[in-house]
């Protein structure tokens, strides 16, 4: 008798199942209300819509440097237009009006006809705010010191590696700049940051600035405005650039 009750036990019947069954769901259920989706609980405002430009055209929202053929944006040198492209006569180019943190595409080519060697062949480059320079050199089989090749910092940081294309081929740079910042005694509070992507292959990653470009002495940093013009160097190197936009952060 007390064996045929303990297997009836071991054994429920369908009904019993059930029930164990509908219990178990609520349980789970009850477990689910318990665990609400995580919120940040920060009131984000919806991001702006931008249409992306194709391929390296510049978004809806860019300030456009250089459409091939308008220079109403710069000022200081003498750069001719030709065939949609700008390239050093006389004097440094600078924009006419300052940028801080910003994202920068611009292309360039050395020139086709291999000329001296070193920093002698194909030397401009982008200097941020009038100060930070990213090299443009043409660095295709042309050995030099390693952080003053393309896409060197200028005397700072070599790029990760070298993704020149050969002499007169167009290449692009991307550029995300944040600017240094000081306080109002002129110390430097933070220091300035670049990324730059070589014909869409990373070379610099967040690198932190030791202070302004100089060929004679160390970088340091000096003091100045939180937007300064953008500007193209003249190394004496017909170098070649069209396609340039900006786009401020
Ligand atoms: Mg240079």
């Amino acid at each position: 008798m007390l064996r045929s009750k303990l297997l009836c036990l071991a054994r429920p019947r369908n009904g019993v199942l059930l029930l164990v069954l509908t219990v178990a769901t609520i349980a789970v259920g009850v477990t689910a209300v318990a665990q609400l989706e995580y919120q940040s609980g920060i009131d984000w405002p919806m991001p702006k819509v931008v249409e992306p430009g194709e391929g390296t055209a510049p978004p809806a929202d860019a300030i456009v440097l250089f459409d091939g053929t308008d220079m109403s944006a710069w000022e200081g040198g003498d750069w001719p237009v030709e065939d949609g492209y700008f390239t050093p006569r006389s004097g440094h180019l600078s924009t006419c009006r300052g940028f801080g943190s910003c994202q920068l595409h611009l292309e360039w080519a050395t020139p086709a006809k291999v000329n001296g060697q070193g920093q002698r062949r194909g030397n401009s480059g982008v200097k941020l705010m009038s100060r930070y320079e990213v090299q443009i050199l043409d660095s295709y089989e042309n050995e030099t010191y390693p952080d003053g090749q393309a896409g060197a910092i200028y005397k700072q940081r070599p790029p990760l590696v070298n993704v020149c294309r050969p002499p007169g081929a167009w290449q692009s740079y991307d550029i995300i700049f944040h600017a240094p910042e000081f306080d109002a005694a002129g110390k430097l509070t933070k220091p300035a940051t670049l990324t730059v992507l070589h014909n869409g292959v990373v070379i610099q990653d967040h690198f932190e600035l030791q202070g302004e470009t100089a060929w004679l002495h160390a970088p340091a940093y000096t003091a100045h405005g939180e937007k300064e013009p953008l500007l193209l160097q003249n190394h004496g190197n017909a170098v070649r650039f069209r396609n340039i936009w900006i786009r401020e952060l």
